[in-house]
């Protein structure tokens, strides 16, 4: 049997978590500092509960340089696919309010309220739009779940990478190409696809903010990259990710939200409004004013989850003094360890996507050799298996090999990978 000690865990999520912040996490679990009681015990309304809170956003902010002024992190639970509706329901009800305002500068404030609902109606058949950049599976479930919640009418498919790659994930549209909509209610991209082992090199210099501040309102999902490049955070209106890749267990979700689409700048329409509009109403935990303003704690949050994310963020802040740059070097040396030993052996690996958009956290290939591949990759995996490297198996959507290089993956984790990568070629 195992020990964790063995084990090289490159599941693509959930992942792997340290060992130290897994001990800590265990006794916490059975009694929380002395309190006699454990820490998935005490309420979430307790004053160790909102310090938990506090203190892993203050961390999060910390190792990213979340500019707090301008940004709000809130913890949510309906995870990244939660966060497909969510982005949807929060920044069309922000385009709303912006229209709405706009209609009664336009009427005057004395139109009567079903003048200035007429108008609305107008604008929001006429000019609504969401825009999706699908770059892979999970851009696609993104763009699927707007269409499930507005209908097809209001949302632009951008970009659409299989176009470029013979119906297949695996490369990035060039941004020239891509049909934005004029004054969109979002434009949503994955930063780094999970399941295709696409990464965006960078943030799309198209969708950047003008020098007057105004620009598309830019949405991004990092569930599978955050924590491991320096995110240039003012970019974006909002950006999410899932604990359970580089942050912490399942559970928690966390959504950094800019604050002028907040209260008391913007405020969600009521839902009167959005029905008269025939516009979809929120679950109210998905509301981002609502959650922020309860500080994460509308409802019952799992304060064990937070409390391992932040145990998480303390051991990164301790280890890297250059926070986020000193974590992205590593992710990067890993990463360009495995693509070499891969990119040694042509006659033996293929790279699933294009060297221009390889992802550094999910690394996609397929195993051709002897020109087999189903029979090479099960031989792989079990050889693999045997040497302790584990989770190695590609999504069931797509197949192939998958070694996810979190942050919790050692150098030397990366390092006896690509040892084996090479031993499998030449064997
Ligand atoms: N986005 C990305 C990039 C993902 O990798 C995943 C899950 N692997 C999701 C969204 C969905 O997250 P969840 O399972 O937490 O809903």
């Amino acid at each position: 049997m195992p020990t964790r000690a063995d084990i090289t865990y490159f599941g693509a999520g959930p992942a792997a978590l340290p060992t130290d912040v897994l001990e800590i996490a265990a006794q916490a679990l059975l009694d929380f500092n002395g309190t006699g009681l454990g820490i998935a015990e005490h309420s979430h309304r307790s004053e160790l509960a909102t310090n938990i809170i506090n203190e892993a956003k203050a961390d999060l902010a910390n190792f990213l340089d979340i500019p707090t002024n301008d940004y709000e992190v809130v913890f949510m639970q309906a995870g990244g696919t939660g966060e497909f509706a969510a982005s949807v329901y929060n920044l069309v009800g922000a385009w709303v309010a912006r229209q709405h305002a706009a209609v009664v500068a336009e009427l005057g404030s004395g139109a009567d309220e079903a003048a200035v609902v007429a108008a609305l109606r107008d604008r929001v058949e006429k000019k609504l739009k969401v825009d999706y950049i699908v770059t892979g599976g999970w851009s696609l479930k993104a763009y699927q779940e707007a269409i499930r919640l507005l209908g097809p009418e209001y949302v632009n498919l951008a970009a659409d990478a299989r176009t470029i790659n013979d119906g297949k994930f695996g490369k990035i549209p060039d941004p020239s190409t891509w049909k934005l909509s004029e004054d969109a209610a979002l434009v949503y991209y994955c930063d780094n696809e999970t399941v295709d082992g696409v990464e965006f090199p960078q943030f799309p210099a198209v969708l950047a903010p003008r020098p007057d501040g105004s620009g598309p309102v830019v949405v991004a999902d990092m569930s599978s990259n955050i924590l491991s490049r320096r995110v240039p955070v003012s970019n974006y209106s909002l950006l999410f990710f899932g604990a359970q890749k580089n942050l912490g267990c399942t559970g928690v979700t966390v959504a950094v939200v800019k604050k002028s689409l907040l209260p008391p700048t913007t405020s969600q329409p009521s839902p009167a409004l959005l029905r008269k509009l025939g516009l979809p109403v929120p679950p109210i935990m998905l509301v981002y004013e609502t959650i922020a303003k309860n500080n994460s704690l509308y409802n019952t949050l799992s304060i064990f989850d937070v409390f391992v994310a932040g145990q998480v963020l303390k051991k990164l802040l301790r280890t890297f003094p250059d926070k986020v740059d000193g974590q992205q070097a590593v992710a990067e040396k890993k990463a360009s360890l495995l693509y070499s030993a891969l990119e040694k052996y042509p006659d033996v690996y293929r790279i699933v996507p294009d060297k221009s958009v390889r992802s550094r956290m999910n690394i996609c290939f397929r195993v051709t050799k002897n020109g087999n591949i189903d029979e090479s990759e099960k031989t792989f995996l079990k050889e693999a298996t045997a040497q302790g490297l584990t989770g190695l198996k590609g999504h069931r959507s797509v197949g192939g090999i998958r070694a996810s290089n979190y942050n919790s993956i050692p150098l030397e984790g990366a390092e006896k990978l690509a040892r084996f990568i090479e031993k499998f070629a030449t064997a």
